[in-house]
């Protein structure tokens, strides 16, 4: 079965940076079985009931503002999995989930598949966060897509283990860590592999540092949704940062 996925995007720059990131992403696809589907929950849609891409083809959508024009001109327009989004709006129908027949993949989402499966020949159907809700409400979410696993559909949280764009190091890729993102990111992997979920649910009133590692929650709610898809205690499949404090990481919930 396959496991689900948390995976930190970055920089949309990403598939251009020489940075370890980027080719861990890059060998992740291969080193699992070929999924039959992936549903992504990216950080960069966020509603207030959940909601599913119906597109028979993704679009390609460019959400970010100043970048190189090369980044611009990036698609990856995977099939669509209309079906699919129709049984997962069906599980999730006591949280009034809605069908979006007109969105494609934000950068959340074609930043790490790009990498993951160049082909863009495997369905993706995106599911939004509830960055006004709690980490609880997105476990649950994560809770009710696990049995999808099961019929080879690869759930992948696509955020950020630490992410405050104005703590960044804009100018220096490979900046060293400052000490409240290690603070912060050791927390939260004990929390995440003791599997304290009481402690992942009241992250920001226990752990160091939490509100300036997330001043907005949208990054990290990815994270509890792989983490309530999956059975047992995650592994880390990856750490590190890029521009001082954007964290890098990477888990398997299997
Ligand atoms: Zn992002």
């Amino acid at each position: 079965m396959l496991p689900a996925l948390f995976v930190s995007h970055g920089a949309p720059t990403l598939p251009f940076d020489h940075v370890p990131a980027r080719d861990f992403l890059k060998g992740l696809g291969a080193s699992l079985p070929r999924p039959k589907a992936i549903v992504c929950a990216s950080a960069h849609w966020d509603t207030d009931a959940p909601a599913l891409n119906t597109p028979a083809v993704n679009g390609t959508i460019h959400d970010f503002h100043g970048f190189p024009e090369d980044l611009y001109r990036i698609r990856y327009d995977a099939p669509g999995a209309p079906g699919l989004a129709g049984d997962i709006e069906a599980l999730l129908k006591d949280s009034h989930a809605r069908l979006d027949p007109r969105r494609g993949l934000d950068h959340g989402a074609w930043v790490p598949l790009m990498l993951m499966y160049p082909e863009a020949d495997i369905p993706v159907i995106q599911i939004s966060v509830q960055s006004r809700n709690s980490p609880a409400h997105h476990i649950a979410l994560g809770r009710t897509l696990a049995p999808l696993r099961a019929e080879d559909i690869l759930l992948l949280g696509s955020g950020g283990f630490v992410h405050n764009l104005r703590a960044l190091d804009r100018g220096d890729m490979a900046a060293p860590e400052p000490e409240w993102s290690s603070t912060f990111g050791d927390w939260l992997h004990a929390a995440l592999v003791e599997r304290c979920e009481d402690d992942l649910d009241n992250y920001r009133s226990l752990a160091p540092r939490a509100a300036f590692a997330h001043p907005t929650e949208e990054h990290i709610m990815p994270l509890f949704v792989a983490y309530g898809a999956g059975g047992a205690a995650p592994t880390r499949l990856h750490r590190s940062t890029t521009y001082g404090s954007l964290r890098m990481d990477a888990y398997a919930f299997a």
